[in-house]
This record gives structure tokens, C-alpha cells and sequence, in this order.
């Protein structure tokens, strides 16, 4: 591989990230650099991976190439559930084959496990991450329907669960906008931004050289591996690509990932009478029973109290998407925000964007050594924080010669599967998804 064909383009701001202090200066690319271990792409995927490998490796010289700010692309963008159970995005009802969700659970699990251990060591807040489970909300017949469904499947799992009815909704919410929910325990809640600056500031105490606003342009092997920046190269023998849908701007697994975009509005900061009108807990999320809905948060930290939506998926293999694009969304999120909050009525949005999400027909990574020394840990299938904590960890255990039974599950994994020639893609995924949303009706 040579050059590389496309660069990510974030669109709207990375609103976790603007609520929190200005970051200082970035570390840019200048001259030549030498290192044991390159990172390409500075996400969940990329920092797991150079924190598996501060561990597997002290003393080796480790670099992070990101191409933005961290916190700036998707892994600041994202609603912040790091779901330990199935979240089958593309399957209409969440779960899958019992055999294949324990495995697929096995792994989620490992991953929050791993970002605890970071989340302790680098002495993170409980606003940046806390396991506290989530609900899946339920505001119609069907979506009680989709929560009585999954909630059998967790039973076949062997997964604690707990139905909840309108009135416990209400308390949680206060809003009455949810029949019943379904609560699990086992999901990570994060502030994006603040969890991935904060592991970003850990691995690099931990000796990680972080370089942002560097993107690679190219990518050669000259006996050891050269990315070359707009003003400088690091040279290493070993590399880890990191980018997640962007494998394919490097060249790799072609006409096998699914470029996807899903979008997000967060009000201003809420007054304290406007708090007391909403009652319900002061921190809470859901993610809907149907997974064409609406994603709710509340949150309340050092950003102020705010409520987040994200609804819509659209299908966009140029991995770019207009800003008229996100106003279109904007009246979606307003519809949804209104619907669910009408004692907020006149409350504005501070924030709107969209991100890019990953994913495979058969729900599968981009994993493995698709070079030699060059080891690909993308394609998160929507569920990066957690599963792209997951590759980036094994991929380090892989390009280490490191064994694990998790190592050893991923690697058995079938490859993405090819997809059709992209308009066809592009027709049947649309189609697809905008029909799912239609099905969603008010659970969207
Ligand atoms: C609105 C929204 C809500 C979401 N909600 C959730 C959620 O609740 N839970 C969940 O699990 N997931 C969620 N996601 C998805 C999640 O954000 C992604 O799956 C996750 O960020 C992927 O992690 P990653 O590390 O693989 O890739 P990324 O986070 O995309 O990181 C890859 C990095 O590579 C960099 N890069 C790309 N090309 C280059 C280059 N040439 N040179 C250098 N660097 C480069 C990019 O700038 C980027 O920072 C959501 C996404 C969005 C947009």
C-alpha cells in the first residue's frame, strides 16, 4: 500500500469535548522519528492498543498517529454506552445465537474490564467512566414486545436482567414518555471525551509518544514500515492500524465495509428551574428497545445538567456527510427531544454532529495481520468504545506473538463478508434502514 486515499472529515463539533477544559497545545509531527511499535489512530481501538502494549513491552518506544485531536473524531462523538451484552445494530431485535452471544459477551466484558483497569491506574472520574448499567426504554407496544423478546434471550444467557414498568421509568426519567424498560448491569457509561483524554494522558505518562493533527498520507515498506505526514515519518517494524472504516482509505478490506453515519443533538446546560420541572435521577441513560430508536442520556457533571439524543443512521461509502445533512437530522432530534420532554419545551440544542460508524454483513472485525507487520484492529460494527477496545488490546497480543482464548476466538472469526457493488450496497442498506425506522414509529 501506498497513499492513502481519504482522510476523516468529523462533521459538526465533538460536543463531550467542548465541555471540557482546552487541551493545550498538540504534539505535530516534525522530521523523522524511530519507534519499536507505530499506532495508527488515536480512537478506543488505537489507545487500548498502546496501552497493551506499554504492557506487554515496557521500555519499547511506542507511537500514537492521529490525524485529529483525541477526543475530536468518532471516540469524542458517541453516546457513551459501553455495552457489555449482543447490540446487534443491523438485527432488529439486538441478540443473535445463544452460543455466539456468550462468546461475543465474553469478549465485551474483557474489554470494560480493561478500560477499568485503565480508568483506575490513570486515576479517571466516575463522570469519565462508571459501570452502571443501562435500561433499554420502551415507548411503544412493539418495543415492549422487543424488551419482552430480549429479556428472554438474556434468561437463555444466563444474564441478570430486570423488567421495569412505566412507574419506575418515570422515576428514573421523569418523563412519561416510556412504558417499561429493561435493565442490565454489566454496561460502562463514559464520558467520551473525557475517558479517551484521560487514557490518551495515561499511556503517555506510561512513555506512549501521542502525535495529533499528523494524519498519514502514505503508508510503505522500506524494510521496516514508513508513515509519512504532511511534515514528517516514524519508521517501525511493527504497526497497528487503528482507523477503523478508514482500513479501506489505506487499502485494505475493500468492497467489505459498510460506511455509516449516526448523529447526535445536545441541549445547552439546563437551568435549575428547568432541572426541578424534569425531576427523575439526575444522571441516567437509554438506549431503545428498538434499535432504530432514539438514544437518550441525561447527564449532569461538569458540562452543566444537558439531555442527549442520537437517532438515524445514514449509509455514505464516501465517508463524508454535508453539514445540510445534519440540519436535515437536527428537525429528528428536535421531534424526538420535544416528544419526550415537553416540560422543556423552549429548550435549545448547543450542539449537533455526526459520526462514523463501521460495519460488516456478518458483524464482524477487520482483525489480523494483513500485512507483514502490519495488524489491522477495525471494524467495531457500531460499538466501538467496548469492541474497539477489545481489537486494539488483541491486535497488540497479536503483533506481540501474545496467546489468549480471546485472541484465539477472534482470530478464528470469518472475515467481513464481501458486499455487493456499491450502489446496489448503497440501495439495499438504505432501504433497509429507512424502513427500520419507519417500523420504529414513536420508539424513534
Ligand atoms: C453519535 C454516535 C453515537 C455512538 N454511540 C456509541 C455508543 O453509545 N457505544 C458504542 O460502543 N459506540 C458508539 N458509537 C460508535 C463509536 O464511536 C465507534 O464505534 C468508535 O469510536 C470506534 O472506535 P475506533 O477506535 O475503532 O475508531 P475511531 O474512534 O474512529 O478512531 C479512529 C481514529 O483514527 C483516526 N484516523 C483515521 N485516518 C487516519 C489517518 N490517515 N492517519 C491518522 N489517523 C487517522 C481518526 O481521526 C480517528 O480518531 C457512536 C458513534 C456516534 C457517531
Amino acid at each position: 500500500m501506498a497513499q492513502v486515499t481519504r482522510l476523516p472529515v468529523d462533521p459538526g463539533p465533538a460536543a463531550w469535548n467542548c465541555l471540557l477544559p482546552d487541551p493545550g497545545a498538540a504534539e505535530v509531527l516534525g522530521g523523522a522519528v524511530t519507534a519499536d511499535w507505530l499506532v495508527i489512530g488515536g480512537g478506543f481501538a488505537g489507545l487500548a492498543a498502546a496501552r497493551r502494549l506499554t504492557q506487554l513491552h515496557p521500555g519499547d518506544r511506542i507511537v500514537v498517529l492521529e490525524a485529529c485531536r483525541i477526543a475530536e473524531g468518532p471516540a469524542g462523538r458517541n453516546s457513551g454506552f459501553m455495552i457489555d451484552l449482543p447490540h446487534d445494530l443491523a438485527s432488529g431485535e439486538y441478540g443473535g445465537a445463544v452460543q455466539a452471544d456468550i462468546a461475543q459477551t465474553r469478549g465485551n466484558r474483557a474489554a470494560i474490564g480493561f478500560a477499568r483497569g485503565m480508568a483506575e491506574e490513570f486515576g479517571l472520574s466516575r463522570e469519565a467512566f462508571a459501570v452502571s448499567g443501562k435500561v433499554n426504554a420502551a415507548a411503544t407496544e412493539r418495543g415492549q414486545r422487543h424488551n419482552l423478546d430480549y429479556a428472554g434471550h438474556l434468561a437463555e444467557m444466563a444474564e441478570p436482567h430486570e423488567l421495569l414498568d412505566a412507574a419506575q421509568m418515570r422515576g428514573m426519567t421523569g418523563i412519561t414518555y416510556y412504558q417499561n424498560g429493561l435493565f442490565t448491569p454489566g454496561t460502562a457509561m463514559i464520558q467520551p471525551a473525557l475517558f479517551v483524554r484521560g487514557v490518551a494522558r495515561g499511556v503517555a505518562a506510561a512513555g506512549v509518544t501521542i502525535i495529533e493533527h499528523s494524519p498519514v498520507l502514505e503508508l510503505v515498506r522500506r524494510g521496516d514500515w514508513v508513515a509519512r505526514t504532511a511534515n514528517g515519518r516514524v519508521s517501525a517494524p511493527r504497526v497497528i492500524l487503528a482507523v477503523n472504516g478508514h482500513a479501506n482509505s489505506f487499502g485494505y478490506f475493500q468492497q467489505r465495509l459498510m460506511h455509516v453515519f449516526t448523529y447526535a443533538s445536545m441541549t445547552r446546560a439546563l437551568s435549575a428551574d428547568e432541572i426541578a420541572r424534569l425531576g427523575g435521577a439526575p444522571v441516567w441513560g437509554v438506549t431503545p428497545a428498538d434499535p432504530m430508536g432514539t438514544t437518550v442520556r441525561r447527564i449532569s457533571g461538569s458540562g452543566g445538567d444537558r439531555i442527549v439524543v442520537r437517532n438515524r443512521f445514514t449509509y455514505d461509502p464516501s465517508m463524508q456527510v454535508s453539514e445540510r445533512r445534519i440540519a436535515r437530522v437536527a428537525r429528528d432530534h428536535d421531534r424526538a427531544f420535544a416528544a419526550r420532554f415537553p416540560m422543556l419545551n423552549g429548550v435549545a440544542m448547543q450542539y449537533r454532529w455526526g459520526g462514523r460508524l463501521c460495519l460488516s454483513r456478518n458483524n464482524v472485525p477487520a482483525f489480523g495481520e494483513v500485512d507483514d507487520g502490519l495488524f489491522s484492529a477495525c471494524c467495531q460494527n457500531g460499538l466501538g468504545t467496548a469492541k474497539g477496545t477489545l481489537s486494539g488490546m488483541l491486535a497488540a497480543e497479536q503483533a506481540s506473538g501474545h496467546h489468549s482464548d480471546l485472541l484465539d476466538a477472534v482470530r478464528a472469526m470469518a472475515p467481513p463478508k464481501k458486499l455487493p457493488p456499491t450502489p446496489l450496497a448503497r440501495l439495499g442498506a438504505t432501504a433497509v434502514m429507512r424502513w427500520g425506522e419507519f417500523r420504529a414509529g414513536r420508539e424513534l
